[in-house]
């Protein structure tokens, strides 16, 4: 039997838009300028979940808001973890692809911070195209790129869920934000605005595996935002074994670009450095590891590997985690040793895998 499909064209979700682009779609619907204004209150202010609670707008601008954009907060499929621990949301996007968003207590945050403050490790892509050996993410490949209003969405949609306000952002959720860098930037304007989501520049991580020509355009941008970059090896023999990004942009380009990154913003870099066993855990990859740091006042986050079922990587023992890290604070590098959080729900650094709703209920993409 034939089953026609209804043909359901996805209408674009209202937290996509930056202010200019409302003003825009304002002078195009034939308003005045300042119904912009209104419409961010209500969206980033008020956090109405429905155009039709927009009451200084009148009946016909609601209607024409409707019939072209959604409000935005996505579905929850699933919530794992407490309030008090690392806690992922599983969202469901309109086109029915899931992505994971996790968000992080203060005492369990990527700097080991204790201030009392709350992370949201934020997805920039399903799936991802990077193929880093020893990552979940890569495992299954890439799907898309998020929209601007599903980066934002994230956000909102979790501050919704907590009654929260979510204050700190790391992009190292699922996917490569550089390799979506046009939306990703749109939505660092929607985050950091006043009118916007208002969240400190200086209080936003982007996290990349090295897009060097990228991370030039990103270091252009006029917000004081932050980078880590995911280094896990300090020669281009340790890099090129596990990272095929490494290829086409070796470790000397990639300094090139740090080097433009520091001209342009006030802000430490920091360089993620999984310790795995046997690849990049020796004393010598630590000397060279604290000679890059230091040439570029790099502070380091050394993350014990998490296992991610289906690869053979393993985290150093605890000893060799604590000669590595001695070598780095004994060369004045300012170092740390991540605290494992979330490893229990999968929600740790490089766990979160493609995922896809089948009637049977959700299931890990096949590899
Ligand atoms: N693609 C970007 C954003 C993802 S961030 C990037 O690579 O930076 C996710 C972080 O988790 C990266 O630093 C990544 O290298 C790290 N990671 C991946 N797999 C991991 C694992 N199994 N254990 C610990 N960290 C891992």
């Amino acid at each position: 039997m034939e089953t026609t499909q209804p043909t359901t064209a996805f209408l674009p979700s209202a937290l996509g838009l930056t202010l200019d682009d409302w003003v825009r779609w304002a002078e195009a619907n034939g308003q005045p300028k300042f119904r912009a204004r209104q419409i961010v209150e209500w969206l980033y202010q008020k956090r109405v979940t429905s155009f039709d609670d927009m009451t200084n707008l009148s009946r016909d601008l609601r209607d024409r808001l409707k019939r072209q954009f959604v409000p935005g907060l996505l579905p929850v499929v699933r919530a794992a973890g407490s309030n008090d621990t690392t806690r992922k949301f599983l969202f469901r996007l309109d086109d029915g692809r899931l992505i994971e968003t996790v968000r992080i207590p203060a005492n369990a945050n990527f700097d080991g911070d204790r201030s009392g403050r709350i992370t949201l490790c934020v997805s920039s892509q399903v799936g991802c195209a990077y193929a880093c050996k020893f990552c979940a993410s890569g495992l299954a490949g890439f799907t898309r790129n998020l929209e601007v209003g599903e980066i934002v969405g994230q956000v909102m949609s979790v501050e919704h869920e907590t009654g929260e306000s979510i204050r700190n952002i790391v992009f190292m959720g699922m996917g490569e934000p550089l390799a979506n860098l046009t939306r990703l930037t749109k939505a660092l304007e929607i985050l950091n605005s006043d009118w916007g989501m208002n969240i400190g520049a200086r209080h936003m991580t982007v996290s990349t595996s090295g897009l060097a020509p990228q991370i030039e355009k990103l270091a252009a941008i006029p917000r004081q935002i932050r980078l880590a970059i995911s280094l896990h090896g300090a020669t281009d023999k340790v890099r090129d074994q596990i990272m095929p990004v490494n290829k086409k942009y070796p470790i000397d380009r990639l300094f090139e670009a740090l080097d433009t990154w520091g001209r342009h913003k006030k802000q430490m870099i920091t360089f993620e450095y999984i310790l795995i066993e046997g690849v990049n855990d020796s004393l010598e990859d630590a000397a060279e590891l604290a000679l890059r740091a230091k040439k570029l006042h790099a502070k380091v986050n050394l993350i014990p590997y998490n296992t991610v079922e289906g690869l053979q990587w393993k985290r150093p023992e605890k000893d060799q985690q604590e000669a590595f890290l001695a070598i780095l604070s004994n060369a004045n590098i300012t170092a740390t040793l991540r605290r494992e959080k979330g490893h229990d729900i999968d929600a740790a650094c490089g766990q979160l895998r493609l995922q896809e709703e089948t009637a049977e209920g959700i299931i890990e993409k096949a590899v």
